[in-house]
């Protein structure tokens, strides 16, 4: 064995599907069913927010009659289920690792499922954002239900009562939609976060982005860029329509600025700042659709002028007084949609992780030769981290394999 991929969703499944293309011998450590975060940690109504054109695994390409459509994750699942199946890639579920440590002789130790293998190669595409992000430690002493964003499923499942969802990036704007279609009171504690509309001039967004090199931009770049030294979140966009912090409070979502804490033991506190936050996404929405004129007309490419998207030029309906206090009391539960990390407690090798446990890398590659990590979001590109990235990916890690093993 020469080398082992640590997690089946589709970093994971890239990677040996071009391991398998260069004759690399290798394993697929995956520790529940192939796609595991897409069945456990998504909501009902979910759909993905990458079209189906770009839905596509290494050496496929998409060929429905749909492709600006959106898959639900059980369609995703399929799709990977069957990738694996028709390429024969060696995935052994139900094997989780627990440990990865260093052998004697430079290579990896990789405990898995009761069995050690010794590899000189490990790729680990155990998922970058399938953690949820710790809560602050006042929750733990609220007296009411709480969950996290991978834990919700649909309105039926939560206990009666209104819901407070903490968080207005892409789990806590659509699950705050999802509430709220569901005929569920929804307070939706809001944040400083940028939006995308699904879609301009006469194109879906994304794709716009990805062909005018957006999503190319490095992250060495957008650190460089960054006035805090931190990568920047990630906009809003909903899957199959325009998610705006006004359109989500027209229809019903009543919103609170951001959570600051706990006064007592019972009273939530929130910023007066929801029409910042409101401003705030359209001021990013504004500066991707003109970083998309300016693409349009250097490329003098005959596209469609601009319209209003009705979810961004809908008026607020915000609560006056604006609400800078709840009573818990009042409340049937809380979903944190706070965000999410990977969880790489298995890996007991000194230096490679940094003082949040997450990897330190350069484009994926770890700081102990052999080591790779896969899926990364932000890991090479803005387009890292989503599966738009997992043919550039798959192959690069594949190259720097094959040509470790001959050297
Ligand atoms: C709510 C949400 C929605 C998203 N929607 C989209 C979207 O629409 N489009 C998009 O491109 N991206 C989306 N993303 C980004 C998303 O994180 C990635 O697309 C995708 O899940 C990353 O794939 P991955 O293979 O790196 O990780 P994962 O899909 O998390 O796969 C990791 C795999 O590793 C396994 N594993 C973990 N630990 C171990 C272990 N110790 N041993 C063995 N196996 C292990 C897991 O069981 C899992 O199967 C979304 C993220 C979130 C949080």
């Amino acid at each position: 064995m020469e080398t082992v991929v640590i997690g089946a969703g589709w970093a994971g499944l890239g990677v040996s599907y071009e391991l398998a293309r260069r004759g690399v011998h290798h394993i697929v450590f995956e520790r529940a069913r192939i796609g595991e975060t897409w069945r456990t940690q998504r909501w009902d109504t979910f759909r993905l927010n990458t079209t189906t054109a770009d839905t596509v695994m290494p050496g496929e390409r998409y060929g429905g009659p749909d492709p600006d459509g959106a898959l639900t994750h059980f369609e995703f699942i399929g799709l990977l289920e069957e990738y694996a199946r028709r390429h024969g890639l060696p995935v052994e579920e139900g094997r989780a690792v627990t440990g990865l440590s260093k052998g004697d002789d430079g290579g990896f130790v990789v405990e898995a499922g009761g069995a050690t293998v010794r590899v000189r190669n490990v790729v680990i595409a155990s998922g970058s954002l399938n953690h949820p992000l710790p809560r602050p430690a006042w929750s733990a002493s609220l007296p009411l239900p709480q969950i996290d964003a991978c834990d919700y499923r649909s309105a039926d499942g939560l206990p009666a009562g209104t819901v407070l969802v903490v968080g207005s990036g892409q789990s806590g704007a659509q699950i705050a939609y999802d509430l709220a279609r569901a005929g569920r009171p929804v307070y939706l504690s809001t944040g400083k976060v940028g939006r995308l509309i699904r879609r301009y001039r006469g194109k879906d967004t994304l794709r716009w982005l990805d062909d005018s090199g957006f999503m190319d931009v490095s992250r060495a770049e957008l650190l460089a860029a960054a006035p805090d030294g931190r990568l920047p979140g990630r906009g809003v966009i909903g899957a199959t329509r325009t998610l705006s912090l006004q359109f989500l409070s027209a229809e019903g979502v009543t919103l609170a600025g951001r959570l600051t804490g706990l006064s007592g033991s019972r009273l939530l506190t929130f910023r007066d700042d929801v029409v910042d936050n409101i401003r705030l996404g359209n001021e990013a929405s504004a500066r991707v659709k003109g970083w998309i004129d300016a693409y349009i007309e250097r490329s003098g490419i005959d596209a469609p002028p601009a319209e209003d998207d009705p979810a961004e030029t809908v008026a607020p309906r915000l609560p006056n007084p604006p609400i800078l206090a709840l009573d818990v009391s009042n409340l049937g539960c809380i979903i944190w949609c706070t965000g999410f990390r990977g969880n790489y407690s298995y890996v007991d090798i000194a230096g490679v992780l940094d003082a949040q446990g997450q990897p330190i890398h350069v484009d994926g590659v770890g700081k102990v030769p052999g080591m790779y990590f896969a899926g990364l979001d932000f890991g090479t590109t803005r387009k890292s981290g989503t599966i738009r990235a997992v043919s550039e990916e798959s192959a690069r890690f594949a190259a720097l394999i094959a040509e470790r093993l001959v050297s």
